[in-house]
Order: structure tokens, then sequence, then C-alpha cells
């Protein structure tokens, strides 16, 4: 093989007549025209003068060609580099600077904005828009639609994706081909994708949640997707009966359990629903089994190391559980100061080692060194315990750990209390600075539509199942709780937005 990644995911379909997406307008594309697409793009790349190993920046809208630039990119050895839609011109800046990219592609729109910052960084500026036009489609339309792979290795890379910055400013995660295909490989199997499946796909494609773990294993197994522009109730209820899997966010499953037209009637055909990128409640786990008969399976990922662990396909999928480490991926629980394994069932920093653990954080050695480890351990920056059965389950992220009178307080163990009591839909707990306690405890409540919430008597019922310390200083009522794309709520914005309660 000569570009592993390629061949493997893209090659293998070359002159295939199979449908590979189905599109929002009613048309299909097959394999075979995707590539000649991607082959065409290729192409133009090249003839710009990019090189294997540089970095290809991308901020373009969902669409076919927006894939077709990340088959392109493996083909032709380029670093491919999708952006998030929604960062502004400001923030696009640092990315294509940061990662000293030789093209940027944007949308039509943003052009203007973005020509000082790419000719000062000496990068080419081409627009790709939503439907497929714009410079670069223009000029990669006169192209061959065949194009010579260029021979890569499993070490080199493939991808930096930015994290989603949730603790701090996003960070590149230089990913390998090996990566990525390692990934790909196990998650089909472990999940049983084949060329009879048909995803659902609602999920952008800059998070490595669409594009990698969904795009890579449909295109792995040769399967189809269904490639809506963004998630819309309505259309993902329309679409649902033409598919067999989907995979999403929790708020996905959230938001169908809260329309009457989501029945076991319309999901009875299904295979598999997939949730992840942020916790599913226990609750909604349970809502979904009972109104479909489906138990979704809960897995857990980042984009350092994409998928490390899964519920089992056929076993036993466990609420409020990411499962068990896939195969060949080792996990473990240590101690934050000191870096040992902690005994069975003690909660700890998650550390990750395996095939699909990334190559370090572009040009960031001091944070690189400082998470990943020299025998290969990454140390995720999330908390975790494992259960005697082996199953995992995620407490929170380290950073969002209170210490309050030098107590270690776990936010999910209050946050799990919380979304029990009555009228409460949803809860966040953060820590505050606190004159006397350093930091102190707040609870944030979101209430169930229509419902009033007793903040007294909660307070009064917390004080009887969780230790004093844990117990909130305050509760606070919100509409609604801040979240990214991706469904993670923010806790940074919650804490600087109510830093100042107790000072
Ligand atoms: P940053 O690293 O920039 O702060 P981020 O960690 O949110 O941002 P991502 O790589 O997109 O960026 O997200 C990975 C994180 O998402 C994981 O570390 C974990 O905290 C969370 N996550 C993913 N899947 C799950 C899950 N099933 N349950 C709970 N949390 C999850
Ligand atoms: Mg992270």
């Amino acid at each position: 093989m000569t570009n592993p990644l390629y061949d493997t995911l893209f090659g293998q379909h070359s002159g295939s007549d199979a449908v590979f997406l189905h599109l929002q307008d009613g048309t299909s594309l097959s394999y075979a025209r995707f590539l000649e697409i991607a082959a065409q793009y290729a192409n133009l790349l090249s003839d710009l003068g990019l090189v294997a190993g540089d970095r290809v920046a991308v901020q373009i809208a969902k669409s076919p060609q927006a894939l077709a630039v990340y088959a392109a990119c493996a083909q032709a050895g380029l670093v491919f580099l999708p952006l998030n839609t929604a960062y502004t011109a400001d923030e696009v800046t640092y990315f294509i600077e940061n990662s000293g990219a030789g093209i940027v592609l944007c949308d039509s729109r943003r052009r203007s904005e973005l020509a000082p910052i790419a000719g000062s960084c000496q990068a080419l500026l081409e627009t790709l828009d939503a439907d497929g036009s714009g410079s670069f489609a223009d000029k990669a339309v006169v192209a061959a639609t065949t194009f010579e792979t260029v021979p890569r290795s499993v070490d080199d890379l493939a991808a930096f994706l930015y994290t989603s910055g949730t603790t701090g400013r996003s960070k590149g995660a230089m990913l390998s081909q090996g990566n990525l295909l390692s990934n790909a490989l196990a998650l089909k199997d472990e999940w049983r994708f084949s060329a009879s499946d048909v995803l659902l796909h609602a999920l952008p494609i800059f998070h490595t949640h669409g594009l990698f773990v969904a795009t890579n294993i449909t295109l792995l197994a040769g399967g189809q997707m269904i490639f809506l522009p963004k998630f819309d109730l309505d259309d993902l209820i329309a679409a649902l009966p033409r598919a067999t899997t989907l995979m999403g966010v929790p708020t996905f499953y959230t938001r169908l359990l809260g329309d009457a037209r989501f029945t076991a009637e319309l999901t009875s055909h299904m295979r598999l629903f997939v949730s992840g990128s942020a916790p599913l409640l226990a609750e909604t786990h349970v809502q979904f089994q009972d109104r479909t008969g489906h138990r979704i399976l809960e897995r857990y990922g980042m984009t350092e190391t994409n998928m490390n662990t899964s519920n089992p396909y056929d076993g036993d999928r466990r609420a409020g559980t990411v499962g068990l480490p896939l195969p060949e991926v080792e996990i473990k629980i240590t101690d934050s100061q000191s870096g040992e394994t902690l005994p069975q069932g003690e909660i700890g920093e998650i550390e990750v080692r395996g095939p699909n653990v990334f190559q370090g954080y572009w040009q960031m050695p001091e944070k690189t060194a400082e998470e990943l480890r020299s025998d290969g351990f990454f140390i995720t920056g999330d908390l975790g315990q494992i259960d005697p059965d082996g199953y995992l389950s995620i407490v929170g992220r380290n950073k969002d750990l209170i210490i309050s009178g030098g107590y270690n307080i776990y936010p999910k163990e209050i946050e799990l209390v919380l979304d029990e009591q009555d009228g409460v839909l949803e809860s966040a707990v953060i820590g505050v600075p606190h004159p006397d306690f350093g930091e102190t405890v707040l609870g944030i409540l979101v209430p169930i539509e229509g419902c009033d919430v007793d903040v007294d008597g909660i307070l009064d019922n917390l004080r009887t199942s969780l230790a004093r310390f844990k117990v909130p200083q305050k509760l606070i009522i919100l509409p609604e709780l801040p979240r990214n794309t991706m469904g993670k709520v923010q806790k940074k914005a919650l804490r600087e937005d109510f830093a100042d309660t107790f000072q």
C-alpha cells in the first residue's frame, strides 16, 4: 500500500457506482463521482504548489465538497485542518497563524475578512461555499478526475484537529494516518458496520465525531450516509425511515425524545444509536429505551485520541458508563499528583494508551510533554472510575473539580442528585471563589418547562443525601445551560459569569 489512509478509506471505492451520500435535495452522490471530485481538488492543490505535509485549513459549510477536500488531502499527502464554522474571523486568524497553513479555504462571505491575514501568513486563499461553488471549485473543474496518489506511511500526519476549547484555548492535535485508521478499523468491527448501513449524519464535519468516527467508519465499510447539512429535528425525523444507524451528541437524543413523532414505530428498523462528545444522562438512556426499545450505545473519545472506550454492541450497555476499552486501547486511572495507578474503583485521572493516541500538540512541546507521557500514556484531563467489570464512568473534568476547604468535590455527584429533584430538567455544578473556603459549590438549575422549582426544599433534600461540604452554598435558576455546537456544557463560561457570587 502506498498511502494507507487514502487506499483503505477512499481508494478501495474507486470506480464504484454505489451510493456514498444521499443529499438534502433528493439527489445522491456515488463513490466514483465523489472520488473524481476529490481527485480534481488534489490536482488543484498540487498545481497551487502544496506539497506533502502542508496544512490545508478549511472553514467551510458541511457539504459533499467539504468532505472531498478531506479525501483530496489524504490522496495528496496534505494535512487536513478543518475549523469550526462558528469561529469568528479573529478566531480563524489564530488558527491560520498557529498552523502555518499553506492554503485557507473559506466561505466567499468571509473572503475579504480573511484575505489580509492569509496574505500576511503567505497562505493562499480560495473559497468553497455550501452549494459547492466558489473560486476553488471553479479552478478545480478543469482539472483531471484522476490523481496519482502521493505515497505516505502510517506515521505521516493526516490531520490537525483543534480541540473544542472547553477548558482553555483550543490546541491543534496532530493525528497520523495510523491514528485514524486504527480507530476506524476497531469501531467498524465493534459496531458491526457493513456496506448495507445507511448512517444518518447530522453532526458537523469539523469535529472528530462527525468527521472521523462517522465518516471514516462509513467509508471503511462502504456504506451510505444521509448527509444533512446540520441538526434539524424535522429533517432528522423525516430521514430516519431510510437510515439504519444514527450517531449523535446527547442533545440529539433529548430533542428527539421531546418530540411526539419520535416513536417505537419510527425506529423499529434501526440497528444502532450511538452517543458521545458529552455525557448522556442515565435518565435519557432509560427514557430512550422506554420509548423505542433501543438502548443507546455510549462511547468516549476526544480530539487527541479519537475513540477510547465503547459500550458493547452485543453485551450490556450500561447507562451512565462509557463502556470498555476498545481493542488495543489501554485505560488506567491514576493519581493526579503522583501519576501512580489507583486501586480499582477509585476516582482519578483517566490515562489512555494505544494506536489511536495522537502525535502531540502542534508547536506546543511543553503542553505535549505535560500531557503525553514518555511511555505513551496520554493524560486526558478527564476524571473517571472503573467498575469491577471494567466499565469506565466519567466523573467530570479535572479542571472542573472543586476543592473547597481542602475537600475534593466532584460536580457530577451533586448534579446527579440535583437532576432527580422535582421540576429540575438538568443542572450544572461549578466551583466559584469564596473568601473562607477558597472555592465553594454553586449549583445551577434548569427547570422543566412550565415547572416551578422549590429551591429551599431542594437544598433541604440535598442536606439529607450529601455530606455538608458538598451541598451547594447557593442554587441559581437559569432557563438553559450554555452549550457549544457539540452539546458540551461550557462550565468555564459559567464560572466566569458567577465568579463574584460570594466575593
Ligand atoms: P479542550 O480540550 O479544548 O478543553 P474538549 O476536551 O471539550 O476541549 P473535545 O476533544 O472535542 O474537546 O472533547 C473531548 C472531551 O469530551 C473529553 O475529554 C470528555 O471530557 C468529553 N466527552 C466525550 N465523550 C464523552 C462521553 N461519552 N461522556 C462524557 N464526556 C465525554
Ligand atoms: Mg480536551
